[in-house]
């Protein structure tokens, strides 16, 4: 792994300066063979040395190169960087040199990915560089840097300190209940621990998705049988006509999309024709596709018309709402009643009609409600930043719930302890300990190359 790669790692365009840079075992030895000025291989580490660089007896470039000996550089090897003049001819030709002496074209990342797989980063802070490099706002470049600095992983580290000690006092207690220095360990002391740790964890979840709503908006898929009202409910929230609306069931053929910002968050809908079978002339209403649709929203609102009875289809919709954030739509409400909901469990249900405007109000209300948007606030800076960490995150989450439950239901110790390393695991998963290949490869290939 340690073989010499080598990068430009400023943008390629015209500028004062640009910097090739190389890292791995030998690379010092590389750049002095073609360096006219100071002994490189006997200069001190962390110095700029003044030379040229020198191929096939001619000068190619007036340069500084930086010499960082490892174990203190950014991937903990051998580093060099070549701060040559600017401009795409002289950078490329020097990568070039570089390349013919040996050394071989850095991947997207792989300085990065070095500094992770040889300990001296963790993953966490890794994919902050990233976030640093792609960083818009002055907030997310606030976020990424203290992530960089340590504080998410800290708390992380935390957290595993904490189980570890908890594994080790229950393993202490199960296997050795004689010994009498060890602490003794209730199962209140457990659920003391689990409740705090889930509170703590809830909370950097919490305020980490009410940043990607920030910065994503929320993905909204109205899904319903044709003629229910889909597309008229869209038209009133985003008050234009998108949509086509006709009384001939399915006529909205395309997805239509469209906009509108509730408390300056972006709630973007998808008419969800796409559920719809395109061949028959009277559409079908598709349950596996209405179910792609939701896995694919953060919140799916059920359509359904006030005047008709509750179709085979909407039961299986129904049954698969209860994984996901949803609202009922009982459009129509002007029409006579002759749904009836008594069979079947459902939370936040709504009435509305297109023809009257404190429907759609209704709507734009229980958005508002079920998201907090009223709350969102911008200012902790210690949050997950991406999909990956909220997911591992969540997980976590989802089994510190399972201990909670375990231990009301009065669960053998054993149990609760296999819960809690799997707590601990996941927890090391956010960090990026122990990770699959093909996972850092693709993680990794995302970065700029240079970085
Ligand atoms: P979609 O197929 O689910 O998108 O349904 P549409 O929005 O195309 O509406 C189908 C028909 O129902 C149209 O004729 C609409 O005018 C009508 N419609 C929609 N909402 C209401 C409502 O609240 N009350 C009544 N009476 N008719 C409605």
């Amino acid at each position: 792994m340690n073989d010499i790669i080598v990068a430009i790692s400023t943008a390629l365009s015209k500028g004062a300066i640009s910097i090739v840079r190389l890292s791995g075992n030998g690379c010092i030895e590389l750049v002095n063979s073609c360096f006219k000025g100071k002994d490189l291989t006997k200069v001190n580490s962390h110095t700029i040395n003044y030379g040229h660089i020198i191929f096939e007896d001619k000068i190619i470039d007036e340069v500084l190169v930086s010499i960082m000996k490892s174990p203190k550089t950014y991937t903990t090897e051998d580093i060099v960087e070549i701060n040559c003049h600017g401009g795409i001819a002289t950078t490329n030709k020097i990568l070039e040199i570089m390349i013919l002496k040996g050394a071989r074209l850095a991947e997207a990342g792989e300085f990065t990915k070095r500094a992770y797989l040889n300990g001296r980063i963790d993953l966490i802070k890794a994919e902050a560089v990233m976030d640093i490099i792609n960083s818009k706002t002055e907030k997310s470049r606030e976020i990424s840097i203290n992530q960089l600095e340590g504080r998410l992983s800290n708390i992380i580290r935390n957290f595993r300190e904490d189980l570890l000690k908890l594994l080790a006092n229950i393993e202490v207690n199960i296997d050795y209940p004689e010994y009498e220095d060890a602490e003794v360990i209730t199962i209140e002391n457990i659920r003391q621990q689990v409740e705090i740790m889930r509170n703590s964890l809830n909370n950097i979840v919490k305020e980490s998705l009410s940043r990607k709503i920030i910065k994503e908006g929320i993905n909204v898929a109205i899904i319903g049988k044709p003629n229910v009202g889909k597309s008229s409910i869209l038209n009133k929230l985003l008050g234009e006509n998108k949509a086509i609306v006709t009384d001939i069931a399915g006529t909205t053929r395309d997805i239509v999309e469209g906009s509108i910002t509730l408390n300056g968050i972006a709630i973007n809908f998808i008419d969800t024709a796409g559920i719809r079978d395109t061949v028959d002339v009277v559409e079908k209403f598709g349950v596996e596709k209405s179910i792609e649709q939701m896995n694919r929203a953060d919140l799916v609102v059920f359509v359904l018309n006030n005047n008709e009875l509750l179709s085979i289809e909407e039961k299986k919709i129904i049954d698969k709402l209860k994984d996901k954030k949803y609202i009922v739509v009982i459009n129509k409400k002007d029409l006579k009643n002759n749904l009836d909901l008594s069979e079947v469990e459902l939370k936040n249900v709504i009435y509305t009609d297109t023809v009257s405007i404190d429907g759609i109000e209704s709507l734009k209300n229980k958005i508002i409600e079920m998201f907090n948007l009223e709350e969102i606030e911008e200012n902790n800076c210690d949050i997950f930043t991406n999909v990956r960490q909220i997911t591992l995150a969540k997980d976590a989450l989802n089994i510190l719930n399972d201990v909670e439950k375990g231990i009301e239901l009065n669960m053998p110790v054993d149990m609760i302890e296999i819960d809690i390393k799997q707590i601990w695991t996941k927890l090391g998963d956010i960090l990026g300990e122990n990770y699959s290949e093909e996972l850092i490869d693709q993680l990794f290939s995302q970065f700029c190359l240079g970085k």
